[in-house]
């Protein structure tokens, strides 16, 4: 049972992993995403697949970052939350660890592990969507992961749904993961201390009286013991979800859309707001069949797990 290594860079986690054949996560490691600096990111990975490969020498390493990728997986072209600018990041990772490493888009990884042995298994048109500092997408149609023309199809995130709206980290306005995405529900809490409002006394407790340490996941926390006010919070991100599903499903007409990432995997109260909404926003909806819209089925781990995967069937070279 061959094993690989796969490892996931978010923007507040990295996760790495050692991944048998049947998608089945025989280790795991944390560390904290070391901030805007690229070098430490990538002396973190380094250390992490050293720590790994001590146990597996021969095994394939894949590495899924929250970033554009060009389309032959060298270049992270940009990303919003890692410090990376047409960054030559595969040749860095291979100087550093002395092996080959396939890198791929961090949501393009958690779809692939999705479609592979999760929730979108056996499914012929899926899209996935990973809820977590922001909102990454992947399209797997008929067992092929779609990437586009240059690498960066499936940047779901970042179509724009409020004219004008809150200031996104690509740089744009508006942007869907400012409405749905654990930085967002951040956002609105602090919003909610900051406006002095009773509603918000559990939240404000939680946090310590300091609007800083309000986070989506402390607001996820709150929502699942049922404090009311995290509910509504959830809500709302969950009616936006669903317009921007919808919207989705308007241009590519999936068979399932599958929610993951570290704030889909806890939030059901979110997913089922967003499926609700999507099927009262879909447009020509009584004329036409609903695709579902479900949890993802392997949890935060679904990135690290889909990156191994992808470097285990990555063709040979030389
Ligand atoms: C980035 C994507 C990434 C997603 C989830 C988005 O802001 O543009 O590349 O997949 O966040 O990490
Ligand atoms: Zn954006």
């Amino acid at each position: 049972n061959e094993l690989a290594i796969g490892i996931d860079i978010g923007g507040t986690k990295i996760a790495a992993g050692l991944v048998d054949a049947e998608g089945r996560v025989v280790e795991e490691v944390r560390r904290a995403t070391p901030g805007h600096d690229a070098r430490a990111v990538e002396r973190t990975v380094a250390a992490l697949v050293a720590e790994l490969g001590a146990q597996a020498p021969g095994a394939a390493v894949g590495v899924g970052a929250a970033g554009w990728m060009d389309l032959s997986g060298s270049t992270v072209l940009f990303s919003p939350h890692l410090a990376w600018r047409n960054e030559p990041l595969r040749a860095r990772l291979e100087e550093m660890v002395g092996r080959r490493v396939l890198l791929c888009n961090d949501a393009d990884a958690a779809g692939w592990a999705e479609y592979r042995y999760g929730a979108a298994a056996g499914e012929s048109h899926a899209v996935v969507l990973t809820l977590g500092t922001g909102i990454g997408g992947a399209m797997v149609t008929d067992g092929v992961l779609q990437r586009g023309r240059f690498g960066v199809a499936g940047e779901f995130g970042h179509q724009t749904l409020v004219h004008e709206g809150h200031r996104c980290a690509c740089g744009n306005r508006g942007c869907w993961e400012q409405y749905a995405s654990g930085n967002a529900l951040g956002r609105e809490g602090r919003g909610l201390l900051a406006a002095g409002s009773p509603v918000a006394h559990a939240l404000r407790d939680a946090a310590g009286g300091n609007a800083d340490a309000v986070t989506g996941e402390l607001v996820t926390r709150l929502a699942a013991s049922g404090d009311a006010a995290c509910r509504d919070l959830l809500v709302d991100a969950g009616h936006w979800l669903g317009i921007g599903i919808a919207n989705l499903a308007a241009v590519l007409d999936p068979g399932i859309v599958v929610i993951g990432g570290g704030l889909g995997s806890a939030a059901p109260l979110l997913i089922d707001t967003a499926a609700d909404t999507y099927r009262r926003t879909l447009s020509g909806r009584s004329y036409r069949p609903f695709a579902r819209v479900v949890r993802a089925a392997l949890g935060p781990a679904a990135g690290l797990i889909g990156a191994a995967d992808l470097a285990r069937r990555a063709p040979a070279e030389d």
